[in-house]
């Protein structure tokens, strides 16, 4: 068997196991490393081969989005991590880098449950980090950190570990302040603020596919003094094979995101106001493969051969071929042509889908970005509010 089709059986079987799937988003204030993180952790995952990150890597950023490949082009890649001994399936939606498409990123917040922040680390939190942040705070998204760059602190700055620990714990302060002044209750109830202990921060070099994070420092023995080290005695190899990017992100995405099971009872009634004594609303909190088929289609896409794309998270029920179903704001049914998940940055087409994960579906010619797709007429989700700039207060 080919290994891309051992990989497609190896998420097909996670995909039935939602407490083994994460939703995430990477959002990020444009040219923080969102795409060369990206690209880095689905070569560290073996779902592109790492040539082909670093070619990418290594071309101008300048130069027009639509032709720099994989993962730009695709708004939603997926790729599996083992953990603990277990094996995840972590599907990554794209956020756009530009405040401009605020809609968009908004979009994508509704169909994750963890939003990976990147910041530079020289530049430290930028208006569009406030503004990522909100919109995943307002869709019931829980924060991750991932301050970006450190080899610059290294290599450019020239600071020494107490200077480089001060720099990563200004980044860590501004974007707890900013979670606290968006979401205060869930920032002191349920710990929602971002901790080097807890391990929701990790910080790193996406440009050198390196990461570090406090769990990882305690397995690896590698500190502050060390990685400066490395860096400084041009040892970047040896750092990276000891502490790659990779591992350290979707270690952390694992551990500490939400799954589907543990976070849809309490997204459900951030995005929904439908009545929740139904056993529509119990197939949602419960992540119910078997319940009624409710999917919010976040994004549409043109595939060459296929037509247009539906993609989107689905909440309760399974798609699968000649369904039925219901478009939010329009008459009459769409009739469901083809299912498929991602895998690395292509679409795959499978039988079924079950709750809780990414599903690309096409056939459904009345869905627009924002729709609710469904087996019953249901309430459809809120609509999804355009944030494009941070409010500021005067002081
Ligand atoms: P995006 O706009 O957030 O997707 O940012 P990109 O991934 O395109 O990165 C913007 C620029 O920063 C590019 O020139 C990258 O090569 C560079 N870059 C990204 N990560 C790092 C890093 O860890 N260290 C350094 N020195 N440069 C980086």
């Amino acid at each position: 068997m080919g290994r891309r089709k051992k990989i497609v059986q190896e998420c097909e079987r996670l995909m039935d196991n939602p407490e083994n799937i994460r939703n995430i988003a990477i959002a990020a204030h444009i040219d923080h490393g969102k795409t060369t993180l990206t690209d880095n952790l689905l070569a560290g995952a073996g779902m592109i081969s790492s040539d082909l990150a670093g070619e990418q890597l290594a071309m101008d950023t300048e130069e027009d989005e639509q032709e720099r490949g994989i993962t730009i082009d695709a708004a939603n890649v997926s790729m599996t991590h083992e953990y603990q001994e277990t094996n995840h399936l972590i599907n990554l939606i794209d956020t756009p880098g530009h405040v401009d498409f605020g809609g968009d990123v908004t979009r994508a917040m509704r169909a994750v449950d963890g939003a990976l922040v990147v910041v530079d680390a020289v530049e430290g939190t930028m208006p569009q980090t406030e503004t990522v942040l909100r919109q995943a705070l307002r869709e019931g998204v829980k924060p991750a950190l991932f301050i970006n760059k450190v080899d610059r602190l290294i290599n450019e700055l020239q600071e020494g570990p107490e200077e480089m620990q001060e720099r990563l714990q200004t980044v860590i302060g501004d974007v707890n302040e900013l979670i606290r002044g968006m979401a205060e209750e869930k920032y002191e109830e349920e710990g929602w603020q971002v901790s080097v202990q807890d391990g929701t921060v990790a910080f790193g070099s996406a440009l050198y596919n390196w990461a570090t994070s406090v769990p990882q420092m305690q397995a690896t023995g590698i500190d502050f003094a060390d990685i400066i080290d490395y860096n400084r005695n041009d040892e970047i190899d040896e750092l990276r094979e000891y502490s790659p990017l990779s591992t350290v992100v979707l270690d952390m995405v694992a551990e500490h995101f939400p799954n589907p099971v543990k976070a849809q009872p309490e997204r459900v009634p951030t995005v929904w106001r439908g009545d929740d004594t139904t056993e529509l609303a119990e197939g949602m909190r419960l992540v119910d493969d078997e319940g009624d088929v409710v999917f919010m289609v976040t994004d549409i896409g043109i595939d060459p051969h296929a037509g247009e794309i539906a993609t989107g998270r689905l909440f309760s029920g399974t798609l699968e071929r000649g369904q039925d179903l219901y478009v939010s704001g329009t008459a009459g049914t769409n009739r469901i042509q083809s299912v498929g998940i991602f895998m690395g940055g292509e679409r795959e087409e499978v039988e079924r889908v079950p709750a809780g994960n990414i599903a690309a579906v096409t056939g459904l010619r009345d869905a627009i970005a924002g729709s609710t797709v469904s087996s019953s007429e249901m309430t459809p989700f809120e609509s999804i509010e355009h944030i494009s700039e941070p409010v500021i207060t005067k002081s």
